[in-house]
């Protein structure tokens, strides 16, 4: 089977959007073993549109085609769809009934506009879409399989997922079940994984494939089969053996982050954290409350950005202060300290660091991080180097100091 690409949109020509979608759909369709050939753009314009589909239909068998569903007079896909297909578009009843309770749901009033999102081709089954408004569209027009997605790439991915790719894997006569598993990684790079899981990255059922992003790497096992049992017992013995190898550095699964997963540690513990931040200015207690129930086990969290604050709010010491400066693990650990006596928690971990880009010196470059890690035990303290922009190094700062908590409660889980 070939397939072919076709993303509708003014805005992806003048290049003012990146064209993600026909990226993912490639992937998706590379994964179901269906050819693609072509990707095309095209602008909101009806006649080109109309020519670019003609020619689509002709020379593949599969045509998808992602944009130009919207409510409003540019979004001409349907229009265009109809017009090669010889078709009328019609008012289709289901696709009314769900862009109403799209609007049901959200206790709003549709505007007539709307109504434009539930006229369809004749013959044509319509996609529903659970994240959006406008329903997609699948037609069989002279012998090639059209299904047409929304623009919005969170719409297109969840119909993508679970309307379309598995009715192409039954039209590809493959199996029927396309499941997927994501692991997750902290504290090793990309290659380092790599290097661990190499033997297992060339099967091709399941396939495992590795994703890096900001501070983290993920492998996503695939496999195919024709239930859901038999794929997720395919994807078993590799999970298991990716465990084994990756040890402490793979903190979670799906939809894991780190603070979720040591936000779980907390909650099983029973345990109360506080956090002490200069560098990262809240972000680690901003990611920490932005998993529902934080307040669980979240007691308090301070920023101390100036060395006033640090002395007043968390009892640092001057003369460590000016000892050691404040980036430095002594002043890590008092302001860990000071926070965990002057809140009460069980724990406190503390940042303070060079997120730059301004700032450095040559024995303290940009990057430079201090961690503290307290508990009524003692206190742990080290140093990182981290890269990147000063967002980025923001980020990766919040994301150790998650980490170091995810870990002490790992530890004091074996040792009861
Ligand atoms: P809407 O109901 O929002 O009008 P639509 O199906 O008509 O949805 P478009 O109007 O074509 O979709 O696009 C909506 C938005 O989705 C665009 O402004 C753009 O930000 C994004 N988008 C559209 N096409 C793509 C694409 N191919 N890749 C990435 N983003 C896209
Ligand atoms: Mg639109």
């Amino acid at each position: 089977m070939k397939a072919e690409i076709v993303a509708v949109g003014t805005e992806l020509l003048l290049g003012q959007v990146v064209d993600t979608n026909s990226a993912e759909i490639a992937q998706g369709l590379a994964e179901l073993g269906i050819d693609c050939y072509f990707q095309t753009h095209v602008g909101d314009n009806p006649l080109r549109l109309a020519a670019v589909l003609g020619q689509a239909l002709v020379r593949s068998d599969v045509v998808i085609v992602t944009g130009g569903l919207g409510p409003t007079e540019d979004d001409l896909t349907k229009e265009a769809l109809a017009a090669v297909a010889g078709k009328r578009l019609q008012l289709h009843p289901e696709a009314l009934a769900q862009v109403r309770g799209y609007f049901e749901r959200l206790g709003r009033e549709m505007p007539e506009n709307n109504l434009r999102q539930a006229m369809i081709p004749e013959g044509a089954e319509i996609l529903p879409n659970r994240v959006g408004t406008a329903p997609g569209v699948y037609l069989k027009v002279h012998g090639a399989h059209v299904f047409c997605l929304p623009g919005v790439p969170g719409e297109m991915r969840a119909m993508w997922k679970e309307e379309v790719a598995p009715r192409l894997s039954r039209l590809a006569g493959g199996p029927s079940v396309i499941l997927s598993k994501t692991l997750r990684f902290y504290g090793i790079g990309e290659s380092a994984l790599e290097e661990r899981v190499k033997d297992l990255l060339h099967g091709e059922n399941p396939t495992v494939a590795p994703y890096a992003s900001v501070g983290e790497v993920r492998l996503r096992i695939t496999a195919k089969a024709d239930s859901p049992g038999e794929a997720a017992r395919i994807i078993e013995p590799v999970e298991r053996e990716i465990r084994s190898r990756a040890g402490r550095f793979l903190y979670g699964e799906g939809d894991d982050t780190l603070e979720r997963v040591a936000g779980r540690l907390l909650r099983e513990r029973g345990k109360k954290l506080a956090v002490a931040e200069s560098c990262t200015g809240g972000l680690i207690t901003h990611r920490i409350t932005n998993v529902p129930g934080s307040s669980d086990y979240l007691r308090q969290g301070w920023v101390v950005y100036s060395n006033e604050a640090k002395v007043e709010q968390l009892g640092v010491r001057p003369e460590t202060l000016a000892r050691h400066g404040a980036v430095s693990e002594p002043v890590a650990a008092e302001m860990a300290q000071g926070a965990l006596q002057r809140s009460g928690a069980d724990l406190a971990v503390a940042v303070t660091g060079i997120a730059g880009p301004g700032g450095g010196t040559e024995e303290k470059p940009v990057g430079t991080v201090c961690f503290a890690l307290a508990t009524p035990g003692g206190t742990r303290t080290w140093t990182a180097r981290f890269a990147g922009s000063r967002e980025e190094i923001k980020w990766r700062s919040a994301s150790e100091a998650l980490n170091l908590v995810r870990l002490a409660l790992l530890e004091e889980r074996e040792t009861p």
